[in-house]
């Protein structure tokens, strides 16, 4: 199927012993080398001095974000680092200058952190946010966004790949439109990148938001943010500290010219150095390669799931990743999830409130969500739906 050598990939993955892992929506399990190289600067730190590690090790450091720059097709200067990908994708959200009346346009799979943060901006900014539907696929209807955008629209925020499924969003169709409208796109990319391949000027995007833990098998505590430079000047950070801007006269400051003003002074050297790590080991295999193989091993476990009895599988997307997502006609998906629990099996709840506006319109209950990895296999998946078969027989 690809050229993969898994079980190689297994072997340098710790975790595969313990495990039987299809939780990597929710965090991906790090191979060895991005473990070694935060531990490394860990123990360095404690060794010399937190400020003399980080001085001893920023080549490495720096290359965390030459490492995204290739990953993404961003420029340097353009990525900056963060704790998450909730607090990048706030820097250009609440970054953005809204009036009453501008607008907001966003999709069905809009994660709820950031339709939380519309909707505060709605209350307090009256800003107004419309949602673009679906199609019958039950990806965004890029028809029907199109017809939405006017003179107030300020924004188009997408969310690439949902909490909740294995929908994949047509991200560079909203590019495209976006691009033809001149107006701003923010993309959501946090279940995209590491799982899908993703590509700043094929999709289109003037601004970009990424998690470290989850496909990209990285540290938690890490995020980073993508910002075109041609757009820089459309968002004020909200923020600014001694590392964003420079305090140059004794009333005046300036800020940084690239990205870095939208990061901030402290933060997590060791795991930022292991994201690097891990985008590295990603660039290595190849994000074709391992999305292939993701979509295969789901594709799968849905057909698998789908025979079982009682079982529907939730999935929705003209084309479809990694996450999988499935409910039992009468047993509560936390039961299931605790027997697969039991036995070291790793999935999640997917709640109803963590993607409102798709699970109200298809009238979802909380789903058990199991999100594969290329380094998942096709055995662990029968393993799996035999826990499944298991906890829905009693
Ligand atoms: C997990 C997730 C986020 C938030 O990422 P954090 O790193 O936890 O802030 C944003 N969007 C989607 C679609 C997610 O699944």
């Amino acid at each position: 199927m690809t050229n993969l050598n898994i079980e190689r990939l297994r072997s340098e993955t710790p975790g595969c012993q313990n495990v039987l892992h299809f939780n990597n929506a929710g965090a991906g399990l790090m191979p060895e080398p991005v473990l070694n190289s935060i531990t490394n600067h860990l123990r360095l730190e404690a060794q010399i001095g937190g400020y003399e590690a980080h001085h001893a090790a920023d080549l490495a450091y720096r290359d965390t974000y030459s490492a995204l720059e290739e990953l993404l097709g961003a420029k340097p200067g353009e990525i900056a680092l963060a704790e998450n990908a909730t607090r990048a994708w706030d820097q250009v959200f609440y970054g953005m200058k809204f009036s009453a009346g501008d607008e907001v346009i966003t999709a069905q799979a809009s994660y709820a952190s950031n339709y939380i943060a519309m909707l505060q901006r709605a209350k307090n900014s009256g800003v107004v946010i419309r949602v673009a539907p679906s199609d019958a696929a039950g990806q965004v209807d890029v028809e029907e966004l199109s017809r939405l955008i006017s003179s107030k629209t300020k924004l188009i925020c997408l969310t690439h790949v949902p909490t909740n499924g294995g929908l994949v969003n047509p991200a560079a169709e909203v590019g495209t439109i976006a691009k033809n409208h001149g107006i701003p796109f923010l993309l959501d990319a946090c279940q995209s990148v590491g799982q899908v391949p993703v590509h700043v000027d094929e999709i289109g995007c003037d601004f970009l938001s990424g998690t470290g833990r989850k496909y990209l098998r990285g540290p938690r505590g890490t995020g980073f943010l993508y910002v075109r430079a041609s757009s820089i000047d459309l968002i004020e950070p909200p923020f600014l500290d001694l590392h964003a801007a420079v305090w140059t006269k004794m009333n005046e400051y300036e800020m940084r010219p690239d990205s870095s003003r939208f990061e901030n002074w402290e933060g997590y050297v060791a795991g930022k150095i292991g994201l690097g790590t891990a985008v590295r080991y990603l660039l290595d295999l190849g994000p074709a390669a391992t999305f292939e193989r993701i979509g295969a091993l789901a594709a799968t476990l849905r057909q698998e799931l789908s025979s079982l009895p009682g079982i529907s599988v939730h999935d929705i997307g003209e084309v479809k990743g990694g996450i999988v997502t499935f409910s039992h006609a009468s047993i509560e998906a936390s039961q299931i999830k605790s027997h697969l629990d039991a036995h070291k099996v790793n999935t999640n709840l997917a709640h109803p409130e963590w993607a409102r506006l798709d699970a109200e319109r298809r009238s979802l209950p909380t789903m058990i969500r199991a999100s594969v990895h290329y380094y998942n296999t096709d055995e662990e998946i029968l393993k799996f739906c035999n826990f499944v078969r298991q906890a829905v027989q009693g």
